[in-house]
C-alpha cells in the first residue's frame, strides 16, 4: 500500500497488559502528563485555524469538564492519553474555555487533513466512545454495567457479565476479469459515483465466503480467486473494511435492484483517469482518498494481470 489509509496508524500503545490493574488506571488518571481528547456528539476538538491537529486537554483544562467518565486510549512516550465525552454539555467550547482557536469537527470532514497517525487515534476514540454510549446496559441481563480496564470493557454490577467493544467486519471487493473491474453504484446516489462492492460478513462466514455471496448477490456474478489486500478501521461507527480483489469467473451481471442502482465493467484506464481526478468527460467519479474504497480500486488499476494472478498463486501456496 502506497499511501496511508485514514483510520489506520493510532501510535498509542494500548497499554493492554497495564490496565488490568485497576490501580495503574487511577494512577494514569491522577497524573500531571495526562491528555485529553474530547468529542462532542462524535465529533472531534480540533485547531480551528492553521494545519489541521488534534487538540489536546492537559490535566488542569480536564478539570473544566467536571467529574466525568473517560477511557484510556493509551500511552504516548510514558504519558496516559484519554478520550473524553462532553456531549451533554450544552456550549462545550466556553465551559472549556476554547472558544478562540478550537472547533468540533465532523470526523469524516477532517480525517484526510489531519496527520495520518491522528486519524488513527480518532478511529480508535469514536468507536470506543460510541460503544460506551451504546452499552450502558447489560444485554444479558439488563441491569446497569460500569466501565473496567480505562475503558476497555464494561461489567455488569448485577449478574457480573463482562462486555467487550465490538468490531463488525465488512469485506468491501474490487471484482475483476481480464482488463476490467467491476463498481456499483448505490441507490440514492448522488450521480454517477462508482465504487467497489461491499457488504457486513454473515454468522459463520469466512473472508472468502463473504465476498463470494454478496458478489453474487449485488451483482449476480460469481468469484472464483479472493486475494486479500488492505483493511481500514471505519469508525461509522465500528466497522472493519476488509479489502480484497476477487476474481469473476463470468462477466454477465445481474444487479440487486435491493441494494443497488447499477453496476458496470470500467476498464483499467477509465479507473485509473477516475482515481487520478474528478473527470466530467468520463461521466462517473470513484470515491476519495478518506475511503478504503479509493485505495482498493487505484491499487487494482495499477497492477497487472499477471501481478494479480501472482498474488493469488502466492496465497493459495501460503508464501
Ligand atoms: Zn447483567
Amino acid at each position: 500500500v502506497s499511501e496511508p489509509i485514514p483510520f489506520t496508524g493510532d501510535p498509542l500503545d494500548r497499554a493492554g497488559n497495564l490496565r488490568h490493574d485497576p490501580a495503574w488506571v487511577e494512577h494514569a488518571l491522577a497524573s500531571p502528563e495526562a491528555r485529553f481528547l474530547p468529542f462532542w456528539r462524535l465529533t472531534v476538538l480540533t485547531h480551528a485555524s492553521g494545519p489541521p491537529g488534534l487538540l489536546w486537554l492537559d490535566a488542569v483544562q480536564r478539570q473544566l469538564a467536571g467529574d466525568r467518565e473517560v477511557v484510556l486510549l493509551g500511552l504516548m512516550a510514558g504519558a496516559p492519553h484519554f478520550a473524553i465525552d462532553v456531549s451533554d454539555i450544552e456550549e462545550p467550547l466556553s465551559a472549556l474555555s476554547l472558544s478562540d482557536g478550537a472547533r468540533f469537527a465532523e470526523v469524516r470532514e477532517v480525517a484526510t487533513r489531519l496527520p495520518p497517525a491522528d486519524s488513527g487515534t480518532v478511529a480508535h476514540a469514536r468507536s470506543l466512545l460510541d460503544w460506551h454510549n451504546r452499552h450502558r446496559f447489560c444485554s444479558t441481563c439488563g441491569r446497569p454495567t460500569r466501565p473496567g480496564e480505562g475503558g476497555g470493557m464494561r461489567e455488569c454490577q448485577a449478574c457480573g457479565a463482562q462486555h467487550f467493544p465490538r468490531t463488525d467486519p465488512v469485506v468491501i471487493m474490487v471484482v475483476w476479469r481480464g482488463d476490467s473491474c467491476l463498481l456499483g453504484t448505490r441507490r440514492n446516489a448522488a450521480g454517477a459515483f462508482y465504487s467497489a462492492l461491499a457488504g457486513f460478513i454473515d454468522q459463520g462466514e469466512s473472508i472468502e465466503e463473504a465476498v463470494r455471496r454478496e458478489v453474487k448477490e449485488e451483482a449476480g456474478v460469481d468469484v472464483d480467486e479472493v486475494v486479500y489486500h488492505a483493511s481500514q478501521p471505519w469508525p461509522f461507527p465500528s466497522s472493519l473494511m476488509i479489502g480484497c480483489f476477487a476474481h469473476a469467473v463470468s462477466d454477465e451481471t445481474a444487479v440487486d435492484a435491493f441494494e443497488l442502482d447499477n453496476v458496470r465493467w470500467f476498464s483499467r484506464d477509465e479507473v485509473r483517469r477516475a482515481v487520478a481526478s474528478p473527470n466530467p468527460e468520463l461521466g462517473f467519479a470513484v470515491p476519495g482518498p478518506v475511503a478504503i474504497a479509493h485505495h482498493l480500486i487505484k491499487a487494482w488499476a495499477e497492477l497487472s494481470e499477471e501481478e494479480l494472478r501472482t498474488r493469488w498463486r502466492l496465497t493459495r501456496e501460503g508464501a
